[in-house]
């Protein structure tokens, strides 16, 4: 077996770059810090109950495991990967694996919290967890990536199940990383496909899974602009990141006839005043893997995408997007988090103090999760559903939860994020309330 030797270490540094702009903008965001301090501003609004504060505050259980993968160089890089379990007193533990050089236990942790949150708003039989690995996904062949999935779920076996722990894709994830996930755990333990969401629909996936957070995303959006009195059909809106949720997102409304003037990943931002041609923009990213290059529209520096003249600015990357940093060029009236966490406590404040709308990610992205909701359910009846029985569901599902946030804040005359985890801790609280 080859050992490591100086020259793997150089070819590792090479395939892991700790690069500038990878979603962390400098300096890293204490993500855990993050959901406690908005966590705490709720309980304390709603008085609740210190011993049930007690027991949210913290995560139930952690996992940390090494993965060694043999690379295709024959080196031996040594991974490691998280699963966190929040909480689970409404169902089992659920929620997404995330592979990203940024991962480490405290925002796995942080958003294994936002799980519970998310999962009690949209009012489905699920509890809080979260996973992910240290690793740059896009500079690692598929068979690293096959090796390390597998691996991975090997040393979470322990936490996963059908009524336990039901994983699903994240950031730098995908249904081929599902699918690897499901093939893995059904080797110990028989055909499982309700072990993980987000599966390929060839293997037990849901119709309509693939899209469900970006649609989550437009309906929410749609109902804000409707309850706000904002004209979508006549607003501008600018998204940062074109992944999974981004560009779904960026599909539905352009459907909706609304106008996207700009979008962004990694590599930078385009512009296009007039509105980008969606469909076509996918179809460049299909084949050159990123936005930037894109005809008719003009290259901006990813943060300047953050401060454009738009109506509507939708965060669809990764946490901390919006920081004190930048929180005063921003222009928009109305921000959507599509992404988890992309705006930081100090940032929310001073938009709020500007009356800038915020929807936030535990209610805007929670649409991946519901209709993963519905890809377990299937699976566990052995029945599919139609495309348009998961799209109408859905609809159902974010509407309801998006009238039971906006009522809170009116009655309660708070922010969106305070109503949304008041409306989730009413909910959390009681069944912990009830067990215990
Ligand atoms: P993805 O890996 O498919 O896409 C991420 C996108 O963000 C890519 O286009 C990437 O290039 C871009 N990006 C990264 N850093 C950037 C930066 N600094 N500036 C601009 N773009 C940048 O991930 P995804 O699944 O679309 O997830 C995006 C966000 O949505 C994450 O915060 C994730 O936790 C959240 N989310 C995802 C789901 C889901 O179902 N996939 C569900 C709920 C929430």
């Amino acid at each position: 077996m080859p050992t490591v030797t100086k020259s793997a270490e150089t070819k590792r540094a090479e395939r892991m770059p700790a690069k500038p702009g990878n979603g962390n903008h400098g300096n890293k965001v204490d993500f855990f810090s993050v959901v406690d301090a908005q966590f705490q501003v709720a309980a304390d609004h709603m008085r609740l109950d210190p011993d049930v504060q007690l027991m949210l505050r913290s995560p139930y259980r952690e996992l940390v495991v090494q993965i060694p993968v043999r690379m295709d160089d024959g080196s031996l890089e040594m991974f490691h990967g998280y699963r966190v379990h929040h909480n689970a007193v409404r169902g089992p533990y659920k929620g997404g694996i995330r592979f990203h050089q940024g991962v480490d236990l405290n925002e796995v942790r942080s958003l294994a919290a936002l799980m519970t949150w998310k999962t009690a708003i949209v009012d489905i039989p699920f509890g809080g967890a979260k996973g992910g690995v240290t690793c740059d996904p896009y500079t690692m062949s598929r068979r690293e990536l096959q090796a390390l999935t597998r691996g991975f779920t090997q040393k979470i076996d322990m936490a996963l199940g059908v009524y336990r722990d039901i994983p699903a894709p994240d950031a730098g994830t995908n249904a081929q990383v599902m699918a690897w996930i499901m093939d893995e755990y059904g080797k110990k333990h028989g055909y499982t496909p309700a072990i993980v969401t987000g599966k390929p629909v060839s293997l037990g996936g849901s119709l309509g899974r693939e899209e469900a957070t970006g649609r989550g995303v437009m309906i929410v959006t749609r109902e804000a602009c409707r309850s706000y009195g904002l004209d979508l059909s006549g607003a501008t809106v600018a998204v940062q990141g074109f992944g999974n949720v981004g560009s779904w997102t960026a599909r539905l409304l352009h459907e909706l006839g609304v106008k996207i003037v700009a979008v962004s990943d990694v590599n930078g931002a385009i512009h296009a005043p007039g509105g980008l041609d969606i469909p076509r923009l996918v179809e460049h990213v299909r084949s050159t893997r990123s936005v930037v290059g894109f005809e008719g529209a003009t290259s901006l520096a990813n943060d300047e995408l953050l401060a454009l003249d738009v109506d509507i600015l939708i965060p669809a990357a990764l946490g901390g997007a919006i920081t004190h940093k930048n929180v005063a060029d921003v222009k928009a009236k109305l921000i959507v988090e599509a992404a988890n966490s992309p705006i930081t406590p100090d940032a929310d404040d001073a938009l709020h103090a500007r009356n800038v709308t915020v929807v936030p990610d535990i209610l805007a992205n929670g649409g991946g999760v519901t209709v993963s909701y519905f890809e377990w359910v299937q699976n566990l009846q052995q029945f599919h559903w139609s495309h348009a029985q998961v799209n109408e569901e859905l609809e159902r599902k974010m509407v309801t939860a998006w009238n039971a946030v906006h009522q809170r804040s009116e009655d309660e005359r708070t922010s969106l994020r305070i109503a949304g985890y008041v409306v989730a801790l009413d909910r959390v609280a009681l069944a912990t309330k009830q067990r215990f």
